[in-house]
């Protein structure tokens, strides 16, 4: 029998930043069975989905492989048909020089259900990432979205070069960078000052981000000076020498930094926030993955006599989380832990807490087991204690409350489990030492780097450790530790990353 068709959404992925999507475009991310996306479109709006995702355009082992249009468009349909919600995601808005209205269309006469979310088009984002207002009322009354991807073979121009060169407003070109000449050349013939201000944006709203503002004239050669490549817009007109007053993307702390994240990478999100947030790239390239212990036993019993422990101690937000999980797995909540009260070793593991609505009886000042021993030891406690853990880690805890006396139980909670290879972007990356930093935040992954990063990459990437023992673990593994952090958290990290730049 054949399902209910199933519905179309034509989405604008935005123009690169992944934080330029709509609420409504990232809800169809969440409940979409197949994505079809396309080149431009920043891979990492993919973790907002669990579907299908394939790109139309990829590289293969017999070279570049592209679906053509038509076959886009038999694609959207083939899937729709079979019932599952699709998302046809596109890079800016799928509308602006994108197509998507012949996908429309394709739909339509297929009598297949569809909407389109808009999204944020090239010429807006490169124009405020790059500072200047395409429509400043000074400086121009109209804006103008041209192709500048014409057919070099017809000897006929579609673009009516006479008007353009006469608007009285921003031109913004899309597809042009390789007509560049042509088109400046073309605007001072029909009468466009030599002289005026025009910009070439690559890569807007990335990290990549270039900008050139020149004369009109002086554009051609200053992209090959400058080795520009696409994609990238031509923008002609006055505004764009407001740059210098309003620039501020390429300010930030991080900008244009590369940096290997090498969280698991279920739980990267808050770095990689961290990372766009300050203008630098995240590179995910997760070391270890999480998993569950293999065996619950010992856990579930843990669980039901949590409650005549004096304390229990947790060491990471994975602890917390498999913990807890766990205990209402079992019927139980957190009611579980009676009058039992919580250390935890810093404030990430703390956050983790309070997700429960529990709160922290103890947190040591130093974010870590040292730390966490001492001031545990302090509270005169003499136990028992119950240390819900990670399969492997350091001993210091179990050594030292056992060297006070204080009786301990510990149990497996989850499991590190090493991540069998890195994603294919992150290897070359870490091979050709093409990463600016790779930050680590534990010694098992400072262990696992060293054996992955090649000798060659060694001297071109920097490494940044979460704390003292990270950086001991990294340096006895055969790594160079650049930095270190003074907070012991992801926050440290970054801080520490900053303050090594702003000195560079
Ligand atoms: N639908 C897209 C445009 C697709 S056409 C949109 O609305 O933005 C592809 C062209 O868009 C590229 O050749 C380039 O001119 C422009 N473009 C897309 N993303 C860009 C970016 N991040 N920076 C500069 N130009 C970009």
């Amino acid at each position: 029998m054949q399902s209910a068709p199933g519905k179309v959404y034509l989405v604008g992925g935005g123009p690169g930043d992944p934080g330029l999507i709509s609420l409504k475009g990232l809800r169809c991310l969440q409940e979409a069975d197949f994505i079809l996306y396309d080149g431009l479109v920043n891979p990492l709006l993919l973790r907002h989905t669990r579907a299908h995702a394939e790109r139309t355009a990829r590289a293969d082992s017999a070279g570049r492989r592209t679906l053509q249009q038509e076959q886009i468009n038999e694609k959207l349909v083939e899937e729709a048909l079979k019932g599952k919600i699709v998302v046809r995601l596109k890079g800016g808005d799928p509308y602006i020089f994108g197509r998507g209205s012949e996908e429309a269309e394709a739909l339509a006469a297929h009598g297949i259900e569809f909407e389109v979310v808009p999204g944020i088009t090239a010429a807006t984002a490169a124009a405020e990432y790059a500072g200047f207002s395409l429509t400043h009322r000074d400086k121009a009354s109209a804006v103008c979205l041209i192709t500048g991807h014409e057919d070099p073979t017809k000897p006929e121009s579609a673009l009516d070069f006479p008007l353009l060169a006469r608007f009285p407003g921003t031109l913004v070109f899309y597809m042009g960078l390789h007509r560049l000449q042509h088109i400046a050349e073309t605007l001072i013939q029909e009468g466009m000052s030599p002289q005026m201000p025009a910009a070439i944006v690559t890569k807007a709203s990335t990290p990549s981000q270039r900008v050139v503002v020149d004369e009109l004239a002086r554009l051609p050669q200053r992209v090959l000076e400058e080795e520009l490549s696409p994609p990238s817009l031509i923008i002609v007109g006055e505004c764009v020498q407001m740059r210098d007053r309003i620039k501020w993307f390429e300010l930030k702390s991080l900008f244009g930094k590369r940096i290997g994240i090498t969280r698991p990478a279920a739980q990267a999100e808050p770095q990689i926030q961290a990372a766009v947030e300050r203008g630098a790239e995240p590179v995910l390239m997760p070391m270890l993955e999480i998993a569950p212990a293999q065996e619950c036993t010992e856990l579930d019993e843990a669980i039901a006599k949590a409650c005549t422990f004096d304390w229990l101690i947790f060491t990471s937000a994975n602890g917390v989380e498999h913990f807890f999980r766990r205990a209402w797995e079992l019927g139980r909540d957190t009611r579980c832990l009676g009058a039992a009260k919580i250390a935890c070793i810093g404030s990430s593991t703390a956050e983790a807490l309070q997700e429960f609505r529990l709160r922290a009886d103890l947190v040591p000042e130093s974010y870590c087991s040292e730390g966490l021993a001492e001031a545990l030891i302090a509270t005169g406690t003499r136990g028992p204690v119950l240390w819900p853990r990670a399969d492997r880690g350091r001993e210091v805890i179990t050594d030292s409350l056992h060297d006070a006396g204080i009786p301990l139980e510990t149990v497996v909670a989850y499991r590190h489990v090493d991540a069998e290879q890195l994603p294919e972007q992150a290897q070359r990356l870490l091979d050709q030492g093409d990463l600016d930093w790779i930050a680590l935040s534990s010694p098992a992954i400072a262990r696992r780097l060293a054996a992955l990063l090649p000798e060659s990459a060694r001297s071109r990437t920097r490494i940044a450790a979460i704390s003292p023992i990270t950086a001991t673990a990294a340096e006895e593994a055969g790594l160079t530790v650049d930095v270190t952090a003074t907070e012991f958290t992801w926050d440290g990290i970054f801080a520490a990353i900053e303050t090594a730049e702003q000195k560079a």
